[in-house]
């Protein structure tokens, strides 16, 4: 994939990119303080405003629409610095490109749908114009990649990869669960590509954008892109997310950038990446491995309940069989699953006894 870096065509230099704006354009004098405050701070890059938005139930707030467009071109004129906004068809590429609007992205509500992926690239075809490409809700790295082939191969090669989190049922402590492994498998498969995280939507609440910040600089990531509001309590779309103007250049401030950015970064944080996929997939390997704990206790007290007894040889039988069927059919290390399934079993049969052992001394 032929990726044109953001260093041609942004000034960051060696700093991580920074895009911050409101969630939505909501009134010229908005935009226009926005954008002045964020010049000041001499690290924004460029700036973000929702025109069309995505809202997830009708009759809500669904942007202000195309007469929003000049507000922002009249704010990047004066403060020379390049808004970006999120288009999500045909009509509102057009739209943006009448107005003079240079740079979009693609949210995660759109990236899920092939059509309308294609349907912008079309709309861009032959116009290599900036596009940030934000991951699918799903957790789904294929249908990512997918959607940057599509503008790639329409001739756009200024573009970036926005880490936004995915979508669950599970309640969780943030609003999207990041599954890091996911944009650092694409770091992987694809070192050219810029990846940049998007806090705000990840953590869904103030109190934690700063522990996301730093967690997306401590992977390596190439930037952020936040939302940042004068009085975000009163915006008219994700109040709850974003920062207070005001505060912004501390919030920068106070992240600590971890990686110094060598000449050649991406070479040498190769290793540093593959390295990181390894102590993600630990984790998830930790997490399921607590989970199975967990369950193997509920069987423990059932048994318990029921007189059952602890080690069923057919049960264990069956689970050894199967899990080696299952080892073959992926390719994955006979004695390996062999050896670990057995001190799987192991543990649980001592977890089960303890249980039982409980439940008898009550
Ligand atoms: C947004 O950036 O305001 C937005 C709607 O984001 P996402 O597509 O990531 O939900
Ligand atoms: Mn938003």
């Amino acid at each position: 994939m032929e990726i044109t870096p953001t260093s041609e065509w942004l000034n960051h230099g060696q700093a991580p990119l920074v895009i911050a704006g409101p969630c939505s354009a909501e009134s010229e004098e908005q935009i226009m303080t926005i954008a002045e405050t964020l010049k000041k701070t001499g690290i924004v890059q460029m700036l973000r405003a929702g025109v069309w938005k995505p809202r997830t139930r009708p009759n809500s707030f669904e942007g202000m629409g195309a007469k929003a467009l000049p507000w922002l071109i009249k704010a990047e004129k004066e403060f020379g610095i390049p808004f970006t906004i999120e288009v999500a068809n045909e009509d509102h590429v057009k739209a943006a490109l009448d107005a003079g609007i240079r740079h979009m992205w693609i949210g995660a509500r759109t990236t899920v749908n092939p059509f309308s992926v294609q349907e912008i690239a079309d709309a861009l075809n032959g116009l290599d114009i900036p596009v940030f490409v934000k991951n699918p809700l799903n957790p789904d790295l294929q249908l990512w990649i997918g959607a940057i082939e599509r503008l790639n191969a329409a001739g756009i090669t200024k573009l970036v990869a926005v880490h936004r989190g995915f979508s669950t049922y599970e309640k969780q402590v943030y609003r999207n669960k990041p599954n890091w492994e996911i944009p650092i498998e694409l770091k992987t498969e694809y070192p050219n590509l810029e990846i940049i995280v998007d806090p705000s939507h990840i953590g869904g609440s103030r109190a934690v954008l700063k522990e996301i910040s730093q967690k997306a600089l401590d992977l390596g990531f190439d930037g952020l892109m936040i939302e940042t509001h004068p009085n975000p309590d009163k915006a008219l779309s994700d109040p709850k997310q974003q920062i207070v103007l005001d505060q912004f250049e501390r919030f920068l401030e106070e992240l600590e950038e971890r990686h110094p950015h060598f000449e050649d970064r991406l070479a040498q944080n190769q290793l540093e990446q593959l390295r990181r996929l390894i102590d993600e997939i630990d984790h998830n390997l930790m997490e399921s491995l607590k989970h199975r704990q967990e369950v193997v206790e509920q069987i423990g007290n059932y048994k318990a309940e029921h007189g059952v007894t602890v080690f069923q040889l057919d049960r264990w039988r069956t689970i050894i069989s199967e899990r080696l069927l299952l080892a073959e059919d992926k390719g994955i290390d006979n004695e390996l699953v062999r050896s670990v399934w057995n001190e799987i079993h192991k543990a649980s049969i001592r977890l089960q006894t303890d249980v039982v052992n409980r439940k008898l001394s009550e």
